[in-house]
């Protein structure tokens, strides 16, 4: 999309500054060589140029609406009222309703249950004003002692700086005010302190809950759960956004094939329903990983409670495609299918819908795969019924490729794939 990402609507930024398991600060870029941007955006400026953008595609886009009621009047029709700030008090009446209200949950809350699996996380968050010239855009999380501080440049000489506690750290407060815990806390810090000492801190700080949950149900006749109101992630992760546009770019897709492949309904629900809950599983299970990796106040109860055994959907969670590092494979390596894998039939996102086909499930991932990147799993393995050379692959892969791939697009893949173990070397 065609959007114009400067200030006021966002800071570019080429990775994040991180304090963790030691007292140096490091830069971590978003890409080892940090060309790519990413952005600190204004959420009020960016919302308000997505609703223009949806407005001018067509989108019918009612300014400042506050949902009112909704009930479901038949299996497959809702009446909704709303009150908007362009249009007064309206009803519609719709097929369907996708809940995106974030972690108000309006639909969520009334129609499903949520869990947690990780003990309770709370923010006590404050803005900070400029008070010279802007300094970087760039993102800085350090490790303290009771928990972990964020710091995000704001486009209009703001920061936002947030401190994430357990509850407990609350609970203990004794007779300190919000501001003063936070303030107290800061000052534990060294580079965060240091990066607003030129700026005027805050008269007042707010708190609110950040535990990571997940629905029971992410979907239904007719309803849908997108973003956080279908999952909250640990603000640690800086995934939520992603995840939400994930889930609203699935839903879509989910809701498209319900009207124009009614056949296929059920394994698009299916589809959904396990997304969801293997998102979410696979963030616990890297979020684990995060939090081990501090280990300087290993006895105070905030790490205490975050570092041990990870448990309950963090340790059965099904794999995660994302991790590990690529292994090693050499141009003649011979190479097959690796054992233990199956090849079998699910509901993926193909398209505009969800379609039957089939996928590689490696032991430990119910959800299977099929794309890696631009390149279709089963299609490759396909190829591998003789033992072929890495390079036999990638020349008889090429020909029934994606436009966009090229050999060491292939090559790169297959290094993937060998460490995940759907491939290995003879
Ligand atoms: C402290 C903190 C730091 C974070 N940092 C990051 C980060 O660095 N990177 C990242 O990717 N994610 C981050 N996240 C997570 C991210 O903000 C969320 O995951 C993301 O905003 C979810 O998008 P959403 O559209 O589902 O919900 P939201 O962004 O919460 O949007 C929900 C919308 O629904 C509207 N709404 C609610 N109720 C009603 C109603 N009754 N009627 C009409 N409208 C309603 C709200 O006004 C809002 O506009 C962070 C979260 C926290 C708490």
């Amino acid at each position: 999309m065609d959007l114009d990402w400067s200030p006021p609507m966002a800071l570019p930024t080429t990775g994040n500054l991180v304090c963790w398991g030691t007292r140096e600060m490091v830069w971590v870029p978003f890409i080892p060589e940090g060309q790519v941007h990413a952005y600190q955006v204004d959420r009020s400026t960016f919302d308000r140029t997505l609703r223009q953008k949806a407005s001018q595609a067509g989108v019918v886009v009612f300014g400042g609406a506050t949902l009112q009621e909704f009930r479901q009047v038949s299996g497959d029709l809702w009446q909704v009222t709303f009150s908007t700030s362009t249009h007064g008090r309206r009803r519609i009446s719709v097929r369907w309703i996708a809940d995106a209200t974030g972690r108000r949950r309006r639909l969520g809350g009334r129609l499903t249950t949520y869990r947690t699996w990780t003990p309770r996380l709370v923010g006590v968050v404050g803005y900070w004003r400029c008070r010279g010239p802007e300094g970087h855009g760039d993102f800085m999380i350090e490790a303290v002692e009771n928990g972990w501080l964020s710091f995000a440049p704001l486009p209009r000489g703001q920061a936002n700086l947030t401190f994430m506690t357990g509850l407990e750290t609350l609970r203990t407060r004794g007779t300190k005010s919000l501001l003063e815990l936070y303030l107290q806390n800061l000052s534990s810090s060294h580079h965060i302190r240091a990066a607003v000492s030129s700026f005027t801190p805050p008269s007042q700080v707010r708190v609110f809950d950040a535990t990571p949950r997940i629905a029971a149900s992410s979907i239904g006749p007719g309803w849908i759960l997108v973003g956080d109101a279908s999952s909250e992630l640990d603000p640690l992760s800086g995934q939520g956004v992603q995840k939400a546009i994930g889930s609203a770019l699935t839903a879509s897709a989910v809701v498209h094939t319900s009207f124009a492949r009614p056949s296929h309904t059920e394994a698009a629900f299916r589809f959904y329903q396990e997304r969801e809950q293997g998102v979410f599983g696979a963030h616990l299970r890297i979020l684990h990983r995060q939090y081990a990796r501090e280990t300087r106040w290993a006895d105070r109860a905030f790490w205490k409670a975050r570092t041990g055994p990870p448990e309950g959907a963090a340790a059965r969670s099904p794999a995660d495609f994302r991790g590990g590092e690529p292994a090693s494979l050499h141009p003649h390596d011979r190479i097959r299918p690796g054992r233990g894998i199956r090849v079998v039939k699910r509901p993926v996102l193909e398209g505009e819908s969800i379609e039957v086909r089939e996928v590689v499930v490696v032991p430990g991932n119910g959800r299977g795969i099929r794309y890696w990147g631009t390149l279709c799993v089963p299609e490759l393995l396909d190829l591998l019924g003789d033992s072929p050379t890495v390079t036999e692959v990638v020349q008889r892969f090429l020909p029934r490729a994606d436009p966009s791939s090229n050999p060491g697009y292939v090559y790169g893949a297959l290094r993937r794939l060998l460490s995940l173990r759907i491939v290995e070397r003879l």
